[in-house]
């Protein structure tokens, strides 16, 4: 409930609603005083009230003496007009009869000194007191007659103003409705789909708004694809030179040389393959090679590889799991994280954990470990390439920042995601959801 109202307070759509129930109200007001102002009757009461008094007193004379209660109620259903007659012996109304509650506001009628008028909500009240009977009259809305404030008005009024306000709110759904483009679009970007591109409305601020959006997601992303075409060129050129150097290196006489600039050659080898990998996983059907597998089976295999390593690698859960996976490139996925967790776990005692858990629809898989962590500021950018936390490279930890952008490449080809949670410290968890296609 509060986590709602927290909500609906910082939401410009619901803001506006209210400033515009608010304006309602205050026009409504405002109109209501005006009208009031000018449609004052005070000039004719005492008009109206001489008239009615004149008018009762035919009423009376009609009615005759002594009272003939009969055209009494003739009048009564001819001209709307409730009566009651009091006399020392007799009490009489008529059908509707006057209503018992009289306001209490009753003047004198000036040149009528036996005749008291009084208003209230719409209706008239006189009374007249002669020596023998005193009358009462009220004109106006009597008995079960519709009156201002009766049940169908008041559902009336309630549903117009339904009506207008579910209109309003649709009104200001639909201006706003460019604003929840732009969100989706910009998170769309941020997960890495730089396709993104916002319906546009042309003719207002919103729609220049999500042109202005979409003019930024197409210069990002030919900036992006023309850095990734750059790096993929200057990849796939290094490779004839690679293999050249390569193969004149074994010509070099001195061993410790030759040895140095061969291990030198083949990280270079490495790293442009694996740039040509993920380019490879980012094509079109990702250039998977699928197959049902028996995914436990590869998990628990790859963690004997890690037999007598520091601090150790073990499996959580060792349920049986089929899917429809690449196997090579999953494995090297694991291999990735696990010697990622190795590696960052800065000597502590408690072994990286491998957990398998299968789910109806997909399968989780968590590499979890218990060193140094990640800062929470550079979590978003660890699966960028070339992005490492500490940026001086150094032999110890080694890395050029190229194997979870690999990670990342590999379960978007797959259809699922990866996922990192971490706290400088207390160590760091990876999550792979992949669905189950079988
Ligand atoms: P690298 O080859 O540098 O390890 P990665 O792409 O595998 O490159 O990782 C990127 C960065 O993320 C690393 O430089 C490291 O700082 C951080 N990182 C990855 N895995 C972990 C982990 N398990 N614990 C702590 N930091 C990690």
């Amino acid at each position: 409930m509060i986590g709602f109202l927290r909500k609906v307070g910082r939401s410009i759509f619901f803001k506006l609603v209210l400033v515009f129930i608010a304006t309602a109200i205050i026009m409504a007001m405002a109109v209501g005083g005006i009208v009031r102002h000018v449609a004052d009757d005070r000039p004719y009461r005492g008009l109206i009230g001489k008239n009615m008094a004149q008018y009762s007193m035919f009423l009376i004379d009609e009615i005759g003496n002594p009272p003939k209660y009969e055209i009494a109620q003739k009048l009564t259903d001819e001209f709307r007009v409730a009566i009651r007659i009091t006399s020392p012996g007799m009490n009489w109304s008529s059908t509707p009869p006057p209503p018992r509650r009289i306001p209490a506001e009753f003047t004198h009628i000036n040149g009528f000194p036996n005749v008291k008028g009084a208003r209230d909500r719409g209706r008239l009240f006189i009374e007249v007191d002669k020596a023998d009977a005193n009358y009462s009259f009220v004109f106006g809305r009597i008995g079960n007659q519709n009156g201002p404030f009766d049940g169908g008005i008041v559902l009336l009024i309630v549903l117009v103003v339904g009506v207008v306000l579910t209109l309003s709110y649709l009104t200001v759904r639909w201006l706003f409705k460019p604003l929840e483009w732009l969100t989706g679009g910009m998170q769309n970007m941020g997960r890495g789909d730089l396709d993104t591109t916002i319906p546009i409305r042309k003719y207002d601020e919103l729609g220049e708004l999500a042109a202005a959006f979409n003019d930024m997601s197409a210069k990002i992303r030919d900036q992006i694809k023309a850095k990734q075409q750059l790096l993929l060129d200057v990849s796939h050129e290094l490779r004839s030179p690679l293999t050249r150097t390569k193969l004149a290196a074994e010509f070099i006489p001195d061993d410790k040389i030759k040895h140095q600039i061969t291990a030198d050659l083949d990280e270079m080898e490495w790293m442009t393959n694996q740039i040509l990998e993920s380019e490879r996983l980012a094509s079109e059907r990702g250039g998977l090679i699928l197959e049902d597998i028996d995914l436990s089976k590869l998990v628990a295999d790859l963690v004997t590889t890690y037999e007598g390593s520091s601090p150790g690698v073990e499996m959580t859960v060792g349920e049986s799991v089929r899917a429809l996976l690449d196997s090579e490139r999953v494995r090297a996925l694991l291999r990735n994280l696990i010697d990622n967790a190795l590696k960052y776990s800065g000597g502590q005692e408690r072994p990286v954990k491998v957990g398998l858990h299968a789910g109806p629809d997909r399968v989780l898989i968590t590499v979890e470990d218990y060193g140094e962590g990640i800062p929470e500021d550079d979590l978003p950018l660890i699966f960028e390439p070339f992005y490492r936390v500490d940026k001086s490279r150094h032999r110890g930890t080694g890395g050029y920042g190229l194997g979870l952008s690999l990670c990342r490449k590999i379960m978007q080809a797959h259809g699922g995601s990866i996922d990192v949670e971490s706290r400088v410290g207390d160590g760091t968890k990876f999550l792979l959801r992949f669905p189950m296609q079988r």
